[in-house]
């Protein structure tokens, strides 16, 4: 069988935090033209971090600009609050690097 159209695509180049198979990125590709690549979930006492970022196969950034999700259960203690600070700032720097 013979692929239809462009040069069929059998590997995404992800950034080194991607935690998303190549099966689901080839997936994406096809049906939405772009691979969502997702971190791992950083989390404390009450909150978690996950950042992501889309891109072509060959791993250029498209239309959608990277973003940092944060969600929280409510109020953090100040020990919470501080591991957020300091791992959102870690994921800042993976997700701008
Ligand atoms: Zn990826």
């Amino acid at each position: 069988m013979t692929a239809v159209g462009a040069t069929p695509v059998t590997a995404v180049a992800c950034p080194s935090w991607c935690s998303v198979s190549q099966s689901t990125h080839l997936r994406e590709l096809r049906w939405e033209g772009r691979a969502s690549h997702w971190s791992d979930a950083r989390s404390g006492d009450g909150w978690e971090i996950r950042h992501t970022s889309a891109s072509d196969a060959d791993g250029h950034p498209i239309e959608i600009e990277p973003k940092v999700y944060i969600s929280t259960n409510g109020g953090l203690t100040l020990a919470g609050a501080e591991a957020l600070a300091l791992t959102l700032l870690a994921t800042y720097e993976e997700a701008t690097d």
